[in-house]
């Protein structure tokens, strides 16, 4: 019987078969100042080492200012804290750290597959949930909590058991002015915020190999948004013309060897997956979120459903509370819902090809009066090709703030918020109550309908701008 992508990669790395579980060798791990230095303190503490530092690399990303001119000071009382730790620890263990002012900063899953850290047929683990983002580029990289990340630092394995396959199929062709966004919370609303829990997710099929690889990054992201264990897209012509040269990728002799092994990596023909699901991509419009859930989502042009309608995978408890949460009612036009603000940013859409894609809709035109809209690249390297080309002035002279790299209001753990119950629309991943803020509304969307939705100062189409 065929193997599938998954299974050719976990017998790679299998190390020593535990009963339940296996033994796998972990190739990267990546790691940030929010749970970093306190791994690493603790492995010190424990009178261990980092085995095979060479395979790790710490970033500042979760808890860092994004302000212009930003220090080491956080909105966050003890972030400065986080910071200092995380610094003194990599620099202990001689750990490569992209550090708050070095160009390679930015959000760990933006900056890794840019540096080329993550390639086809590693296996890679950070503690962070939307580490499956990394994916894309046909790697095995799923998020842990920081005790087993202390784990694989010191031993270089980690005990992990074996999830199903899931195939998700994705056949025909995105319409005109629907992205990869719309198509991640197509898959939400169609299968639930469960629809890939205990899985290992391959997603294939024509509208997958038509994606470029930013657009892949986006689905294999939102993954953690279906549960799954990860997501993980074959490598193809264009994952390889994307490595190329990058600055952690191999070189020479290296590359061809490495590029000789990644084209073997795809699913058999005759692999069997637990589960197979087809989406059609022709069926997908421009999505909005409107409840607490990233599965409580449908298309721009429709209205709040009725429960009857979402029943199949709702409770009546949780849609209703995403309703109260949300200050919405069943049956309300989604397009035109006054905003407060607008973000865009975070490692689901804040690549270069989100801010092209936002800035295209800004252009010559100026945010609605009263909303506060934000714009965070994904990382440094992002930010100054964005400035290269321009696009900073777009979102300035639109009237976006125009900020450093970091997560940023994706969360607001490091203490940047919107205003309470502030309503916002968002790039993001996550709709969760109170997660850019005590009380925020958010309504998850692509770039693009960020973007026309600050213009309209409520929830747009950008297709009809
Ligand atoms: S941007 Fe948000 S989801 Fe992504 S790594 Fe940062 S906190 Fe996590």
């Amino acid at each position: 019987m065929g193997q599938t992508l998954f299974d050719k990669i976990w017998a790679q790395h299998s190390v020593k078969e535990l009963g339940d579980v296996s033994l796998l060798a972990i190739d990267r791990i990546l790691l940030h100042e929010r749970t970093g230095g306190v791994a690493l303190r603790s492995l010190r503490d424990s009178g261990r080492s980092v085995r095979g530092v060479e395979r790790v690399f710490g970033i500042m990303d979760h808890v860092v200012d994004t302000f212009p001119g930003r220090t080491d000071k956080t909105v966050m009382p003890t972030g400065a804290d986080f910071i200092r730790t995380f610094r003194e620890e990599c620099a202990r263990n001689g750990i490569t750290l992209f550090d708050i002012g070095d160009p390679r900063q930015g959000i760990v899953h933006v900056v890794s597959p840019e540096q080329g850290i993550v390639q086809p047929g590693v296996t890679l683990i950070a503690p962070d949930s939307h580490t499956c983002t990394q994916g894309a580029i046909g790697a095995m990289a799923w998020g842990v909590g920081s005790s087993e990340a202390e784990h694989a630092l010191a031993t270089g394995v980690l005990r992990v058991a074996k999830p199903a396959n899931m195939r998700i199929r994705v056949t025909g062709a995105l319409g005109l002015g629907v992205t990869v966004k719309d198509l991640a919370l197509h898959i939400l609303a169609e299968l639930s915020a469960g629809g890939g829990k205990g899985c290992a997710i391959e997603y294939c099929g024509e509208a997958i190999e038509a994606l470029e690889i930013e657009a892949r990054m986006t689905l294999c992201n939102m993954a953690a948004e279906l549960s799954a264990f990860n997501a993980m897209i074959a490598p193809d012509d264009k994952t390889i013309a994307y490595l190329k040269g990058r600055p952690f990728a191999p070189q020479g002799a290296l590359w061809d060897q490495a590029e000789a092994y990644w084209r073997t990596l795809k699913s058999d023909d005759d692999a069997i997956f637990d589960r197979d699901v087809t989406i059609d991509a022709s069926a997908v419009a421009p999505m909005v979120t409107w409840g607490a859930s990233p599965q409580q989502a449908s298309p721009l042009n429709a209205r709040v459903p009725a429960y009857e309608e979402v029943a199949a995978r709702e409770s009546r408890e949780s849609y209703q509370r995403g309703l109260d949460y949300m200050a919405l009612e069943s049956g309300a036009p989604l397009e035109g819902i006054k905003i407060d603000a607008a973000f865009i940013g975070s490692c689901t859409n804040s690549r270069i090809s989100d801010l092209r894609a936002a800035a295209a809709v800004l252009k010559g035109r100026k945010v609605a009066a009263g909303v506060k809209a934000i714009c965070v690249p994904g990382s440094s390297q992002v930010k100054l090709q964005a400035e290269a080309e321009g696009i900073d002035k777009v979102f300035a002279d639109a009237g976006f703030e125009w900020r450093e790299s970091g997560c940023s209001m994706c969360f607001f753990a490091g203490g940047e918020s919107f205003a309470p119950k502030a309503r916002v629309v968002s790039s993001t991943n996550r709709n969760f109550e109170n997660r850019q803020g005590p009380g925020t509304r958010t309504h998850l969307a692509s770039p693009a309908v960020v973007a026309a939705s600050a213009i309209a100062g409520a929830l747009a189409d950008p297709r009809k701008l």
